[in-house]
């Protein structure tokens, strides 16, 4: 670029908008900062508004305690760090663990003083329901509350997904913004207030700008033109993970693929990159946020959840897994065994007739479509006897037929005794309660692809509890900030509960806005 020109000024600009950067940008607004927000792809919202239930966890919240009958609420901050920090233990800064678990209700306190901004219970169990302290009946995680699109039109096609818009071609819903979406469309709406804030899209971040070793801005770049921003106060970092990057995945050593990621495709890791030439530490950068995914005719597999029966069964027509457990345990225990070399890809989902040939996968995330062409893409496979499907995929027939017989016993005692399928409250959350343990005996018998799938990676940008992007001698770069899937996850290897990335994202970025308001009022007290 030769000599730096600067192009625009501002106190803040923000990277990404996902739920962390649309909660960085309002926050930075509401407190009185001038703020650009760049997003790199034509609509806003990245893989948070992918997310069908968009839940965040938040324990302890407003809209919890004030949900049930008046002196119901008995869950306690104490209670939730205890739990989390038996399940993530010593990965990661226990300051940074400390800051997540706290932080939450005081954001949502802050937000819900803005009308447009609004939550509701979305009770979903912890994902380690042994830990102590789990909180078994869901009221750790919350929801943006869905919005009418009538209340906001012109977001319709401003914001990214559905999945199945995406994915397969369907039409944006036309009445409502839901989960996902409608906390980017909450947001959005309520950035709109303030004339000090700007969003553009199509604009990614593409370097960072540094003098005396602090970021003064950053180059951004619209459609092959790059333009210098500068930044009075700092530069956050909310643009994702690099999920969607098959040659950064591999660099890394990311298990799984580009094609089965759930990620947006904005998911490119630019942001990461930028930071690490600025000199900031990184740390968990082979992590993800696992799942089983369900193989769809465009080869691509996409998180799967709540089967009401069904068993996985590897190459040697084994199970290997609790099929219900919580989606990251059930891929991490995957990514053990392809890495230890008992299990390869693909596995398969064997199930009976009793809801017919379509796999019994009643979340699929992205919709399961005609069952001719899973077929004719030699995913799905139906034969009269389980020796003559273990033919069809490949897996020793008399293995299949022991292994489902067993299986067979497991539903008729109630209890899996080698998985132990059904012991833990997340395993029956969406059968209100029900035994996941259904038998395999209504012919003819069938058999659905499955692989490895993410809904993004959790490793990055190193910081403190101020969202301060840290280098490697661990001090604060001064000016730049990172947060969600851009920043190393405070819970490194473990997906505590639902709405963990998201509420990271959210609430990293709303304290590295508070951090940048601060400074400057210090810097104006002087
Ligand atoms: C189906 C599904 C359901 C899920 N459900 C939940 C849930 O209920 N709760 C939960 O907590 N998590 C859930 N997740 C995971 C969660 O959605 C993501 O991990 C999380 O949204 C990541 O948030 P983020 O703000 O870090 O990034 P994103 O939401 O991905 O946003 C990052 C944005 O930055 C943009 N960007 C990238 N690089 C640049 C650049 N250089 N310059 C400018 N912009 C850039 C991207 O295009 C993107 O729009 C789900 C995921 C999926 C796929």
């Amino acid at each position: 670029m030769g000599t730096l020109q600067w192009s625009e000024e501002y106190d803040v600009l923000v990277a990404g908008s996902g739920g962390g950067g649309v909660t960085g940008a309002y926050t930075a607004a509401r407190e009185g900062l001038e703020v650009l927000l760049v997003e790199a792809t034509g609509k806003f919202g990245g893989t948070t508004a992918y997310s069908g239930g968009g839940g965040v966890w938040f324990p302890c919240n407003p809209v919890l305690v004030r949900a049930g009958p008046p002196g119901s609420f008995d869950d306690t901050i104490e209670d939730a760090l205890t739990y989390y920090r038996a399940v993530v233990g010593d990965r990661t800064p226990r300051d940074l663990q400390e800051t997540f678990v706290r932080g939450g209700a005081p954001l949502i306190e802050y937000l819900e003083k803005d009308p447009n901004i609004k939550f509701v219970p979305l009770p979903w169990p912890d994902y380690y329901g042994k830990a102590p302290k789990a909180r078994l009946d869901g009221q750790r995680h919350i929801a943006a509350k869905p919005l009418k699109v009538a209340a906001a039109p012109e977001l319709r096609d401003a914001i990214r997904g559905p999945l199945d818009t995406d994915r397969l071609g369907a039409e944006t819903p036309p009445d409502y913004y839901l989960g996902g979406r409608a906390l980017i469309a909450r947001f959005l709406k309520a950035i709109e207030q303030y004339p000090s804030a700007s969003l553009r899209r199509d604009t990614a971040l593409v370097e960072l700008v540094m003098s005396d070793g602090r970021v003064t801005g950053a180059i951004v770049e619209t459609a092959g033109q790059r333009r210098a921003i500068r930044t009075r106060l700092g530069v956050l970092l909310a643009a994702g993970g690099f999920e969607a990057n098959e040659e950064l995945r591999r660099a890394y050593g990311v298990p799984g693929v580009a094609r089965d990621t759930m990620g947006g495709p904005g998911s490119r890791g630019l942001a990461l990159q930028a930071g690490i030439a600025a000199g900031a530490a990184t740390d968990l950068l082979d992590q993800a946020w696992w799942s089983p995914g369900m193989t769809h005719p465009d080869g691509r597999s996409a998180f799967a959840l709540w089967f009401t029966g069904g068993i996985f069964v590897n190459q040697h027509g084994n199970r290997f897994v609790n099929e219900s457990r919580a989606y990251d345990r059930a891929g991490r225990e995957i990514i053990a065994q392809l890495q230890d070399g008992s299990m390869s890809l693909p596995y398969w989902m064997i199930y009976d007739d009793k809801e017919g040939e379509v796999p019994p996968v009643k979340a699929a995330n992205v919709s399961i479509v005609e069952t001719e062409r899973y077929v004719a893409a030699g995913l799905w496979h139906t034969a009269d006897t389980l020796e003559e499907l273990a033919a069809k995929i490949g897996v020793p027939g008399d293995r299949l037929a022991a292994t489902v017989a067993r299986f067979n016993g497991f539903a008729a005692s109630g209890v899996d005794e080698d998985f132990g399928r059904g012991d833990e409250a997340f395993d029956r959350a969406f059968s209100a309660g029900a035994s996941p343990l259904v038998p395999i005996d209504s012919p003819p018998y069938h058999a659905a692809q499955f692989g490895l799938s993410d809904l993004g990676t959790k490793g990055g940008l190193r910081t403190d509890t101020a969202a301060r992007v840290l280098d490697t001698s661990g001090n604060p770069i001064p000016g730049l900030y990172a947060a969600g899937n851009t920043m190393a996850a405070p819970s490194g290897l473990a997906y505590p509960g639902g709405g963990n990335p998201i509420g990271t994202s959210m609430l990293f970025s709303h304290l590295a806005a508070l951090d940048m308001r601060d400074r400057r009022h210090a810097a104006a007290a002087l």
